[in-house]
């Protein structure tokens, strides 16, 4: 079960870092559970007239660091495994960026490809209400992931007020809302954008010429689509897609632009440019300077990993290479750029919504994304530094960084009572 992969995956890498910085062991115990679980089942009204039963849940791993903050993803295989490893990564992440959020994670167990706009609105708004008060700006703040979008957030929004007793700042209960609700701009494309600026880090550090590289990448969706646009725009050549249809290959280079407005239609990669689908093998066989994966977790395994010529894997969604396929690609000297830094930017800009929203204000597009890549630069030097010097892989330097962070701010603190 690829769930409950990640689950071991994200905890034994835990207990492995903690290990190594001897973090007490009262401060291991806490973290290496999540403070709650929430599951709610709720039944909702179809257009045909029945009801179907939904399962969802709302995982808030920690909130040491601030309110518990982290995505809700509508997918089939959504899991209460899958969700306590995301609601961890969520909290390292947001050390490692340090903004002042703790981590956590929801979502509900289906396909919103299946459902009608009006259906998808009922099942987020009593999905809303049945969560209750257990979100809040000031407590535990979700916001766009795998499956969900600004109107998504939109909903859960304008539900939380109508429900919620916290009146105060309610539209910053969520971020990544659309612009008219109370979104920030840049919010959109802040995880794909960020992924970029991480590739760009790593070029100028390694002397890499990212205008006559090439790229693959894996997943069209939000992530991938903005982070496609932003290879191209340093003059990358997409040469390999892949998404759950298949693979696209061409050497001369994908058009991106027409890529994406083709997604954001069709939602499958079937049909473009009257190129032929070929397998998932061929994309990590293909020619590439530079592999991106922004579609699900458990991507590259021990399968994949020694097909893959890239020089850098770059982890656009969250837990796409396994541990038995990151030690076959370090091993082969091919470098990985790992999610909880690769990522950020989404859950960086949505920091920077809350605040907008706090304050009353509106930043403009320059101001967020000058803030943002200053903040992903800071993290990234400081990771490439612990690499360095204390030669670790980078995944384990984020690690390192985050945990130290929480460890220190525990020690300060103590624990209740
Ligand atoms: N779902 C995104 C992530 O995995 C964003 C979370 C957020 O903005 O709170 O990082």
């Amino acid at each position: 079960m690829s769930d409950r992969k990640l689950y071991q995956a994200v905890s034994d890498k835990f207990t492995e870092i903690t290990e190594q910085m001897a973090m007490h062991d009262s401060i291991k115990m806490i973290l290496s559970q999540p403070k709650n679980e929430i599951i709610v089942n709720f039944p909702v009204l179809m257009d045909d007239g029945s009801y179907q039963l939904f399962k969802g849940y709302r995982i808030q791993h920690n909130n040491i660091l601030g309110p518990f903050k982290g995505g809700i993803r509508f997918h089939p295989e959504v899991s209460l495994d899958e969700t306590k490893a995301l609601s961890m990564l969520m909290t390292i992440k947001c050390a490692l960026v340090q903004i002042p959020f703790g981590g956590a994670k929801g979502g509900i167990k289906f396909s919103p490809f299946k459902y009608s706009r009006e259906e998808l609105r009922r099942i987020t708004r009593r999905f809303t209400s049945a969560l209750g008060n257990n979100i809040g700006p000031s407590h535990d703040i979700p916001a766009p992931d795998v499956g969900t979008n600004s109107q998504t957030m939109v909903w859960m929004m304008d539900t939380y007020k109508n429900v919620g007793k916290t009146q105060e700042f309610h539209n910053a209960v969520v971020t990544g809302k659309s612009l008219n609700c109370g979104g920030s701009e840049g919010r959109n494309s802040a995880t794909g954008f960020g992924a970029i600026y991480n590739v760009e880090y790593w070029a100028e550090d390694t002397k890499f010429d990212l205008s006559k590289s090439t790229f693959a990448i894996q997943g069209m969706g939000n992530v991938g689509s903005f982070a496609a646009l932003k290879m191209a725009e340093n003059g990358s050549k997409l040469v390999a897609v892949n998404d759950y249809a298949g693979t696209l290959i061409d050497p001369n280079g994908i058009d991106v632009e027409a890529l994406a407005t083709y997604m954001q239609e069709k939602r499958t990669l079937e049909g473009f440019n009257g190129l032929k689908l070929q397998s998932r093998d061929a994309f990590f066989e293909a020619e590439n300077d530079i592999m991106i994966l922004a579609a699900l977790e458990n991507q590259v395994a021990e399968n994949e990993a020694p097909k893959i010529k890239s020089k850098l894997v770059v982890e656009g969604a969250n837990g796409p290479v396994t541990p038995e396929g990151e030690a076959i690609l370090l091993e082969r000297g091919i470098e990985i750029l790992p999610d909880i830094l690769t990522n950020a930017g989404g859950v960086v800009v949505s920091y920077f919504e809350w605040v907008q929203n706090k304050n009353s204000e509106s930043w403009e597009l320059e101001e967020v994304e000058r803030k943002l890549r200053k903040r992903l630069k800071r993290a990234f030097d400081a990771v490439r530094k612990i690499q360095i010097e204390e030669k670790k892989s980078m995944r384990d330097s984020c690690y390192l960084r985050a945990l130290n962070y929480i460890n220190d701010v525990y020690l300060e603190r103590g624990i209740f009572p």
